[in-house]
């Protein structure tokens, strides 16, 4: 299994440095040559599968050049930090499947891939006896899941920007009280913004981001999309065995185009997924492309699910690869278009493709407590509001008998504000948020400037 690049110079990476290489060193991202393709009695007897087992047997399809025997002991490891012996249970509520994908460290989906990265990131440096500084910026989620993916690895040091202030109370301390010597909370005195800026200036300064052997961990990382398959074909496992059904929706809260690009992948393989619901935020660029083309950069809005709060999907260009049949010509022409005009249109012909693969909603504030409150009311069930986005998207748009996988991408008691407005109650805290308060913290408060952040990482860099 070799990877190459969607905009067409870089090609015939193995799976580990495509790992390394994070993003194709000519901008663009890294795909595998070409996509395996399960049969309908493979995807069967994965239902009997352990959700472990059933990783192996999905990553090993992709994974060329790792020994059986330590991919599997990777898997292992990865999972054993989940907290349910399911890793990614399946509930059944009030005619919706819910795919719960909070049972890691920091209670949100991104754990999922980051457990796994970080591992893998470990045994890899091992092997080639080089060392990593991680630096990312991080509006809330994915710092902490990064954090966590390698608190305490050998030869990885982490260095993570958040806005002072201006993350949710639990989302900072969940990165702050992780005080492992090879964690480092930079706490900047300005905004998300400033943060990735900075971030991007450092990565830029190619003679520093050689020297201290700079890393990164966002989503555009192959290994991240490819961990999130897995779960795609785990629910398909458990609502096939309990309902007999031959086909499935999925309803995927969105802002990256990470996690549903993922469901894509399932889907090529040969998982018999009837449509893929994209559901955002009023952060609407994909529902509004998958609706009627209109791939066209807005203003950030802040909603009640902030780790949708984007614009610009980095993960969207590789569904554009296979939207443009694999030609990384019009890939590169498009790519410059969106740099050059921030939008991109499509005929007649592209958005049948999309229709086929593809519905989509938007979601608005009012709407998402909304459908808390209906959902709790029935259930007894409390959603996050990331969540909450997708269930009103699955609800509206799956059709039949078909049975709908609602992704639920964080806990509730991660949300906590949205919960309380919507019903009046502060979800149940899990035990590892339980006196998180009390625990000891690191983080260095910090002006919201490259040069002070650079000499930061220089002297703390491994
Ligand atoms: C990151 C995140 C999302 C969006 O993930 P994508 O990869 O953009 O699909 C949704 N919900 C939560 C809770 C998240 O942390």
């Amino acid at each position: 299994m070799y990877y190459q690049s969607t905009r067409g110079k870089i090609r015939g990476l193995s799976f580990k440095d495509a790992v390394m290489m994070g993003l194709a060193d000519d901008g663009g991202l890294l795909l595998p040559e070409s996509i395996p393709t399960l049969s309908p009695g493979d995807i069967a007897a994965f239902s009997k599968l352990a959700y472990p087992e059933l990783a192996f047997q999905i990553l090993s399809r992709f994974v060329g050049d790792i020994p059986s025997a330590d991919l599997k002991a990777l898997i292992d490891r990865s999972y054993q930090s989940f907290s349910h012996p399911e890793i990614t249970p399946v509930e059944h509520k009030d005619g919706v499947y819910i795919l719960e994908l909070f049972h890691g460290p920091t209670l949100a989906f991104k754990d999922v891939a980051l457990q796994f990265l970080g591992n893998l990131f470990e045994y890899l440096l091992r092997e080639r006896g080089e060392k990593m500084n991680i630096l990312g910026a991080t509006s809330g989620d994915t710092g902490s899941a990064a954090i966590y993916g390698v608190r305490g690895k050998e030869n990885i040091n982490i260095f993570i920007l958040h806005p002072h202030g201006k993350v949710s109370p639990i989302q900072e301390l969940q990165m702050t009280t992780v005080v492992d010597p090879n964690v480092f909370n930079l706490a900047i005195k300005g905004t998300f913004d400033d943060g990735q800026r900075i971030v991007k200036e450092a990565f830029g300064d190619l003679e520093f981001k050689e020297k201290h052997a700079l890393g990164a961990v966002n989503s555009i990382n192959w290994a991240r999309v490819l961990a999130q398959v897995v779960y795609y074909f785990y629910a398909f496992g458990r609502v096939s065995l309990q309902t007999g059904c031959r086909e499935i929706y999925f309803s995927v809260p969105t802002g990256n185009f990470g996690d549903i690009f993922a469901g894509y992948v399932a889907k090529r393989m040969g998982l018999p997924i009837k449509k893929l619901i994209l559901a955002t935020n009023e952060n609407n660029i994909l529902s509004r492309f998958v609706r009627n083309g209109d791939y066209s950069i807005d203003k950030v809005v802040q909603t009640h699910s902030p780790s949708m709060d984007i614009q610009l999907a980095s993960n969207f260009e590789r569904y554009l690869y296979y939207l443009f049949n694999q030609d990384s010509e019009r890939i590169v022409e498009a790519m410059a278009l969106l740099q050059k005009t921030g939008k991109l249109s499509f005929g007649s012909e592209d958005m049948d493709r999309v229709a086929e693969d593809f519905l989509a909603l938007s979601v608005d504030d009012a709407q998402t407590l909304q459908t808390i409150r209906d959902f709790h009311a029935s259930t007894g069930y409390i959603l996050d509001p990331h969540t909450a986005v997708g269930v009103k998207a699955g609800r509206e748009l799956a059709g039949g008998e078909v049975p709908v996988v609602c992704l639920a991408t964080a806990h509730p008691a991660k949300f906590s504000d949205a919960v309380r407005k919507a019903i009046g109650l502060e979800p149940q805290r899990p035990s590892s948020l339980e006196g998180i308060e009390n625990k000891e913290k690191r983080c260095v408060v910090i002006d919201a400037d490259t040069r002070r952040v650079k000499e930061f990482v220089q002297n703390n860099a491994i």
